[in-house]
């Protein structure tokens, strides 16, 4: 069965908005938020969590360590 994913955490302290982890996601999940936040950063924030498939890439890519994907099997 393919992996789902259960929650996807952006720590709003740790991200600085680079979207990296929008551009390396192979199925859309993530997209650019519409509103700035109080640094006058564009953070990511889910789009579509049922697409994700717990494959990891925006964790690893991330270079803020402020992505966490928990899988549905944990
Ligand atoms: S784990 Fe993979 S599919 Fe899920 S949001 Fe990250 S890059 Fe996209
Ligand atoms: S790659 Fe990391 S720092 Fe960059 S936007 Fe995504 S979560 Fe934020």
């Amino acid at each position: 069965m393919a992996r789902k994913a259960k929650r996807i955490s952006i720590d709003t302290k740790l991200c600085k908005g680079c979207h990296i982890c929008i551009a390396v996601c192979p199925h859309g999940v993530l997209k650019v938020s519409e509103t700035v936040d109080n640094r006058g950063f564009f953070l990511p924030v889910v789009a579509d969590i049922d697409a994700c498939k717990v494959c990891g890439l925006c964790e690893m890519e991330c270079p803020d360590f402020a992505i966490v994907v928990v899988s549905s099997d944990e």
